[in-house]
C-alpha cells in the first residue's frame, strides 16, 4: 500500500440527501496499470460503498475504463496489461492465484459502451449466464430467473410476448436494458458499466439512468460516464481521475459543488475536457 494515503469509510447521501454510512465493497490500494512499457494508472486507492452509484469521471485517456476492467480482472484479456497492487472484493484478493476468474466475474458483472447482446434470443440471452453457472434447478427455475432478470431490468413488459425473437432485434436502448438483464441474470454483487449510455439517444439514456437508480437498492454499482451531469444524476459517490491518477474521490455533491483539488475544480468548472 502507498505510504501517506489515508481513506476514510464512504459515506453516502441516501435519495432524500441525508448522509448514511455504507459498508465498503471494494478496497484497492496501490493499483498500477502499465500497457507495455506504458504506466497508465498510477497508485490508486480507493473505497468502493456498498450498494450505491460510484461514478468515474475525467477526461478521455486518463484511465477510468483501464481502472473499471481491474475490479473484475477484464485486463487479463488484454496481454500486454500488468496489473499491480491490491484489489480486495469483501476482504477477498481478487488477484489471489487460487482465484477462480469465471467466478469473480460472475460476481462482478460488466455492462459496455455498445451494446452486445448475443446473437441468440431475448430468453437466450438471459438464460445463457444462469444455465452455464448451474443456478436454475429445473425449466421452470429458468423461465423464473429470465423473467425476474428482464423486470428488474424494466424490459419485461416490452419483451414478454416475444422472447424467442433475436436479441439484436431491439432498439439501442431495449439491447442495452437486455445486456443489463443478463448481467443481473447470475446474481452480481458489483455491476460495472462502462460509459453505458454513449450509444444511446436521450430517451433511452433517461430510462437507463432511472434503472441504475433503482438497481442501486441492490447492487454495487460502478459507472464511468464522461458526462459530468450524469454523474451527478446518477451517483452518490464520484471520483475524478486525472492524467492516470486519481485525484479526488468522494460524495457527488461535494465533489461538484466544492471540490478539493484544484484539478477537479478545473475540469468540473469545464477548463478543460
Ligand atoms: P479512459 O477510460 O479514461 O478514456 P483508458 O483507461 O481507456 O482511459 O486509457 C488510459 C490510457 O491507457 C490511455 O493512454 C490509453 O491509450 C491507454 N490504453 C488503454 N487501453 C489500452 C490497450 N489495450 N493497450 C494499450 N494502451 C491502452
Amino acid at each position: 500500500m502507498a505510504q501517506g494515503v489515508k481513506i476514510s469509510a464512504p459515506v453516502v447521501s441516501n435519495a432524500h440527501g441525508s448522509a448514511t454510512s455504507k459498508r465498503c465493497k471494494i478496497q484497492t490500494r496501490g493499483v498500477n496499470v502499465y500497457y507495455g512499457d506504458k504506466h497508465a494508472l498510477h497508485d490508486v486507492s480507493v473505497d468502493i460503498a456498498e450498494k450505491s452509484v460510484t461514478a468515474f469521471i475525467g477526461p478521455s485517456g486518463c484511465g477510468k475504463s483501464t481502472f473499471l476492467r481491474c475490479i473484475n480482472r477484464m485486463n487479463d484479456t488484454i496481454p500486454i496489461a500488468r496489473v499491480d497492487g491490491k484489489i480486495e472484493l469483501d476482504g477477498q484478493d481478487i488477484y489471489d492465484r487460487g482465484l477462480d476468474v469465471v467466478q469473480l466475474r460472475a460476481r462482478v458483472g460488466m455492462v459496455f459502451q455498445k451494446p452486445n447482446p448475443f446473437a441468440k434470443t431475448i430468453f437466450e440471452n438471459v438464460a445463457y449466464g444462469p444455465r452455464i453457472h448451474g443456478l436454475a434447478r429445473s425449466g421452470t427455475d429458468l423461465n423464473g430467473i429470465v423473467e425476474t432478470s428482464l423486470r428488474k431490468a424494466g424490459l419485461w413488459e416490452e419483451v414478454k410476448d416475444r422472447l424467442n425473437q433475436p436479441g439484436t432485434g431491439l432498439s439501442g436502448g431495449q439491447q442495452q436494458r437486455l445486456c443489463i438483464a443478463r448481467a443481473i441474470a447470475v446474481e452480481p454483487e458489483v455491476i460495472l458499466m462502462d460509459e453505458p449510455c454513449s450509444a444511446l439517444d436521450p430517451i433511452a439514456t433517461a430510462r437507463i439512468e432511472e434503472l441504475i437508480d433503482e438497481l442501486r437498492e441492490n447492487f454495487t454499482i460502478i459507472i464511468v460516464t464522461h458526462s459530468m451531469q450524469q454523474a451527478a444524476r446518477v451517483s452518490q459517490r464520484t471520483a475524478f481521475f486525472h492524467l492516470g491518477k486519481l485525484v479526488e474521490e468522494g460524495a457527488t455533491e461535494q465533489i461538484f459543488t466544492n471540490p478539493h483539488d484544484k484539478r477537479t475544480q478545473d475540469y468540473i468548472t469545464g477548463r478543460f475536457g
